[in-house]
């Protein structure tokens, strides 16, 4: 929540940037952690959220793993200090460098999503004389209710292995001399808000599980993913996700076996609301029908409006306090129609110079980051400093 104190200190500072309220994120990690602990869960970060170094200190000293889709992500966890037994590396698309350099950082588990990227990491593991440890990511087909473009769950989706192709699955593993089956793998998709999608995903790892031990394998991780939403509209009011509610469902409803370890991979939730994009007003412009605040900060900074109609909400940080008078369409610099950040906004009368706020951009935004027009590299300012 901004305060004047907070606002003064942002007067002379150079727009935009990213404001970081680490103390924010430590009380959400340990919401988070504390949650997990009753169930003895273990909570990885998906790093794709943010991987900004202050913010992965905070998340790596707290103790959590790091869930990574790239081999740059992998590579960012090692070097942020991530123990690499609690690394897992994840996505259809690993190339044959990546999945080199993940394997000779014996990193926890790949999480696989196709048939012949498990013959692949056999072949480089097998070069290399090691063991990779495997979870076969599943398609479940649950629907996570969510924008279509962060569903990942469904059979049109490109994500993971489709039920039907399990047997080939396990047919893969036998033969392969150099994997080791770790257990299975799930992520329905994003900003998930209804409990039940994640009970429908439990229903389905309990399926799965059950297929793979009377085959014979033993499930040692259920890796449920991640996807907890957060309330992106009232920041203040739930600054912190319902992590209890969240875990609870996965208590209540997955079957966990003695020999078995829940994982989860929440990104989101975590961050999203310690961070926000502040950026000042460069023009007022007056239409007919509309007024639009101009801003210095566009979707180069924080894409999500624009690449999938994401609400962030708007704050006027300089008239703190005062009434609403007028609508405004608060938009970017960039030369693209897409690039508007809210329409009809509400706020106090603004002028050349406010400071706005766009919160809860802490999750997908400061890492989707682009030099789209030659925009400068992105800023940042920390609540600690
Ligand atoms: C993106 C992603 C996550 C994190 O999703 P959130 O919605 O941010 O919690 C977890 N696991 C995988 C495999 C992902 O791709």
């Amino acid at each position: 929540m901004f305060n004047q104190d907070i606002v003064n200190n942002f007067q002379n500072k150079e727009t935009p940037f990213y404001y970081y309220d680490l103390e924010l994120l430590k009380r959400t990690l340990k919401a988070c952690a504390d949650a997990a602990d009753k169930y003895r869960f273990h909570v990885h970060f998906a790093l794709k959220a943010n991987f900004n170094s202050r913010v992965l200190q905070t998340v790596k000293d707290a103790g959590l793993g790091a869930d990574c889709v790239s081999g740059g992500e992998v590579k960012k966890a090692i070097e942020s200090g991530f123990n690499a037994q609690q690394v897992v590396f994840a996505g259809v698309g690993k190339s044959d460098r990546e999945i080199n350099y993940a394997l000779d950082q014996d990193i926890f588990a790949f999480n696989v999503e196709s048939i012949q990227e498990l013959e692949v990491i056999n072949e480089l593991a097998r070069a290399k004389n090691k063991i990779a440890r495997v979870a076969i990511r599943i398609n479940p087909n649950v629907d996570a209710h969510t924008h279509h473009y962060i569903t990942t769950g469904l059979d049109e989706n490109k994500f993971g292995i489709n039920s039907w192709d399990l047997q080939s699955v396990a047919d893969a593993l036998k033969q392969s001399t150099n994997l080791s089956f770790l257990g299975i793998h799930f992520h329905v998709g994003s900003q998930i808000l209804d409990m039940n999608v994640f009970k429908s995903l439990c229903v389905k790892v309990n399926e799965m599980q059950a297929w793979f031990e009377e085959r014979g394998m033993p499930v040692k991780v259920l890796n449920v993913g991640g996807g907890l939403g957060v309330d992106y509209h009232q920041p203040d009011t739930n600054p912190i996700a319902d992590f209890e509610a969240y875990f609870k469902i996965f208590a209540d409803f997955l079957t966990v076996k003695p020999h078995q370890e829940v994982h989860f991979e929440l990104g989101r939730a975590l961050v999203a609301q310690c961070s926000s994009l502040i950026s000042r007003v460069l023009y007022m412009k007056h239409g007919i029908k509309k007024n639009f605040a101009v801003l210095d900060a566009g979707m180069t900074e924080l894409m999500r409006p624009a690449l999938y109609q994401a609400y962030h909400k708007i704050e006027n940080i300089s008239k703190l306090g005062q009434p609403e008078t007028m609508a405004y369409d608060v938009v970017g610099p960039i030369c693209e129609s897409s690039d508007c950040f809210g329409k009809d906004v509400n706020l106090p009368t603004t002028q050349r110079g406010d400071l706005i706020a766009l919160r809860t951009a802490g999750a997908y935004g400061e890492v989707m980051a682009s030099a789209y027009n030659l925009r400068p590299d992105i800023k940042h300012v920390y609540s600690e400093d």
